[in-house]
């Protein structure tokens, strides 16, 4: 697995009038940019082709169960926060051929599907993001467990990260310890200054891939003043952030509350519809699929994103394992918060809040972690 080098090596300035140079720069690399636009009413990232179809200008309002863009009048490329889709989309795509049988007279061959992955850029990561990356690194690449195609996508995709200017109501990095400040694993990190020294990027390469890229901008030297303006732009991302998920010992209160009768409060206004798992960039649930064609010489295996929330998730051998809402609720966030720190070293969760913002019933995991932390059934002293 190749994770990318976190050591800045070098920054320099980008005038924003030359951000185009970059896409121009990626694609001469063989990458596809990858960047956020916007598609319906929400900022999702997309292939791009050039800087238009970035949201110039445009932010958003995040409530639990809420997302609206609202235009801003400064121009911004990146004045947005985090919309639905996540680099999940690219290194662990939602629909993937695996295998094609195929029957030729009394044979079946198997064609596996090992083609490459193109090369893309995926620009616009937040450090939440480049977080949740790194969590799907440990999922998908630890020996001896290695998911080829995950590795493939990842050896392909070179990360631009751009540090917050602002958090939106749903956002609690901080207290996931994610960010906001961006702080290693990406080729390229963005700030976007606009003061009174003009609008442009302070642009720093955190890998020699994103070195040679920097090298190829039309760049200036970067002075003491441009870091300090970088520095106050994640301070007020920071100072802005309000919601908080409390992480101490929540694993062992998730475990000793199994049976709380909390859970069924939660079951009762969840849909089950698993927003909250296709939206969260480290979920990782997936099931396969076999279609066969109508002559039946032909079948394709496919891989699709599943969600615990779905009954048939758990189907084993006659029957589901969780078959009240409760139970799947419960299963995820326990899973999440909990069992993920026994699975992989670390929490499932880094704080984004996309499972809040778009959850239509506005199910919000602080605060139902929160809620079980303050009514905690501490252990009782064993008698004797
Ligand atoms: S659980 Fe929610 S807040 Fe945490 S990483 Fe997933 S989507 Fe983001
Ligand atoms: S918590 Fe919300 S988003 Fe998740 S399954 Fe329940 S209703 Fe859907």
């Amino acid at each position: 697995m190749v994770i990318s080098d976190s050591r800045p090596e070098r920054s320099a300035v980008l005038d924003a009038r030359d951000l185009g140079s970059l896409l121009e720069a990626l694609q001469l690399r063989g990458y596809g940019p990858v960047g956020p636009t916007i598609v319906g009413d929400a900022v999702v990232l997309r292939p791009i082709a050039g800087v238009d179809e970035l949201p110039s200008g445009v932010g958003d309002a995040q409530e639990p169960g809420s997302y609206r863009l609202a235009p801003r009048d400064d121009g911004r490329f990146f004045g947005h926060n985090l919309g639905p889709s996540s680099a999940k989309r690219f290194l662990f795509p939602p629909v993937r051929s695996l295998w094609t049988a195929i029957r030729i007279g009394p044979q079946v061959r198997i064609e596996a599907n090992d083609d490459p992955p193109p090369k893309i850029a995926l620009i616009g990561l937040r450090a939440c993001d480049l977080a949740a990356i790194a969590i799907q690194d440990r999922v998908f690449g630890r020996e001896p467990y290695v998911d080829p195609h995950y590795q493939a996508a990842r050896e392909n995709a070179l990360l631009i990260a751009v540090n917050c200017s602002q958090a939106a109501a749903t956002c609690f990095c901080a207290s996931m310890g994610t960010g906001p400040r961006v702080g290693g694993g990406f080729d390229l990190c963005l700030t976007e200054l606009l003061d009174a020294g003009g609008h442009r990027f302070l642009v720093e390469a955190g890998s020699e891939k994103g070195d040679q890229v920097l090298a190829d901008l039309p760049t200036t030297v970067a002075t003491e003043r441009d870091r300090r303006a970088a520095r106050a732009e994640s301070d007020r991302a920071q100072a802005q952030i309000q919601r908080r998920l409390d992480t101490d010992g929540l694993k062992d209160v998730l475990y000793r509350n199994a049976e709380h009768p909390y859970w069924n409060t939660v079951g009762e206004r969840c849909l089950a519809c698993g927003n909250c798992t296709l939206v969260c960039p480290t979920c990782f649930c997936a099931t396969v699929e076999d279609a066969s064609d109508l002559t039946g010489d032909r079948t394709e295996r496919t891989r699709i994103w599943d969600s615990c929330f779905n009954l048939e998730f758990s189907y084993i051998h006659g029957g589901s394992v969780r078959t009240s809402t409760a139970a799947r609720y419960r299963q995820w966030i326990t899973h999440k918060l909990g069992a993920w720190i026994e699975q992989f070293g670390t929490s499932g969760c880094v704080g984004c809040g996309r499972c809040i913002a778009w959850c239509p019933v506005g199910i919000d995991i602080t605060e139902e972690a929160g809620r079980l932390r303050s009514e905690d059934r501490a252990p009782q002293p064993v008698g004797r």
